[in-house]
């Protein structure tokens, strides 16, 4: 069902015209004003320096953001479901229900939209409008309630459950502890990196939110895990959406000891590789993706040159727009002074 997805040198990535059209159609259903947008995009082939010359290393990613539903999630979304199908558990013109940051949610969407199946969505709060609005746009019921931590029972997680259970039909589909969602990455995301690099790569970083695409992954390779958050705080928030995990799920328990290592990458580190990751290599990706670029370039300069180092691009920026090119934004972050002086002119909005 799934094509894999590309898999793409950081390196003087040549700028096409068609991206560029995308994301600039893409910001405007996003209800971000268009010669802002497009500003944003043009910008997109300025050179600079590039990772994987700057590292003499192979600097990859995985090119998840082009998979149907924008994100990496699109492949645990149709693994749970088929999952669920499997069971018996979702019957023709049932109810799936999800709690989700967001790009789960919307893979369900498609998944659902295309086998005939209801989607109700809970989801933190916290996350940006773009996604709840996407999510509605695409059929799901969607009910943002408080960000609480997992052991309340509030916890959107367990919000999802209750009302599983409370009808006919559905199934909550669980992605967190539901293993269908690691057995995703491991028949296609694995795979796929070790096809398209011909087995010739030394590591792979990854941040978690289920932990199922680090957990499929690893395993297949050899892999770094990596984590966000403010360089002077470094448990708590990060600005980093959709990862982040204070516990280890069913996805990632029978694979955690085979994880080579672990990074703790600053969101300041996180936010200018957002910004050189669309200037350098005409990438417009989300912050997950760029913590997993930096971890990457960290793993290739502890392995020394020669050596290839592979990551996921889980997402593209189109989600997070409004607030990673917010100059409003990012200064309430206190993240303004990490964007270099050169790349200051992408803070448009
Ligand atoms: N990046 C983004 C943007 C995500 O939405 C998610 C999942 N919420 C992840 C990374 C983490 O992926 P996984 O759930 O497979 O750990």
């Amino acid at each position: 069902m799934f094509r894999p997805s590309a898999i793409r040198r950081l390196a003087a990535t040549a700028w096409r015209a068609a991206e560029g059209v995308a994301q600039w159609e893409s910001a405007h259903a996003h209800g971000i004003e268009i010669s802002k947008a497009q500003r944003i995009a043009e910008r997109g082939f300025i050179d600079g320096r590039r990772l994987s010359e700057e590292t003499g290393c192979e600097v990859l990613g995985k090119s998840e953001f082009q998979n149907p539903g924008g994100s990496v999630k699109d492949r645990a979304a149709l693994y749970v479901v088929e999952a669920a199908e499997r069971s018996g558990k979702l019957r023709p013109g049932g109810t799936v229900i999800e709690g989700t940051a967001g790009n789960t949610g919307i893979g369900l969407a498609h998944v659902c939209r295309s086998k005939g199946y209801n989607l109700v969505i809970y989801m933190p709060n916290t996350q940006s409008q773009g996604k709840i609005d996407l999510l509605r746009l695409l059929g799901a019921e969607v009910y943002p309630v408080p960000a609480v931590p997992f052991e309340n029972p509030e916890n959107y997680n367990h919000q999802a459950k209750r009302h599983a259970e409370r009808t006919e039909n559905a199934v909550w589909t669980d992605q967190f502890d539901n293993t269908a969602n690691r057995q995703a990455h491991i028949e296609t995301t694995g795979p796929e990196i070790w096809a398209q690099t011909g087995g010739k790569l030394d590591a792979f970083t990854c941040a978690t939110g289920t932990g199922g695409t680090l957990a499929g992954v690893t395993s297949v390779l050899h892999s770094y895990i990596t984590s966000g958050g403010q360089l002077k705080e470094r448990t708590g928030s990060s600005i980093t959406e959709g990862i982040g995990q204070g516990r280890i799920t069913d996805n990632l328990k029978p694979d955690i000891e085979m994880v080579d290592g672990a990074l703790h990458i600053a969101d300041e580190k996180t936010i200018e590789m957002v910004y050189r990751c669309l200037d350098e290599e005409g990438l417009y990706l989300g912050a997950s993706s760029c913590l997993n670029v930096v971890a990457a370039k960290e793993v290739a300069e502890k392995l020394g040159k020669g050596h290839t180092v592979v990551t996921v691009l889980c997402d593209g920026a189109y989600r997070y727009a409004d607030r990673l090119f917010s100059r409003k934004w990012l200064q309430e972050k206190r993240l303004l002074d990490a964007i270099p002086e050169r790349l200051q002119k992408y803070v448009v909005l």
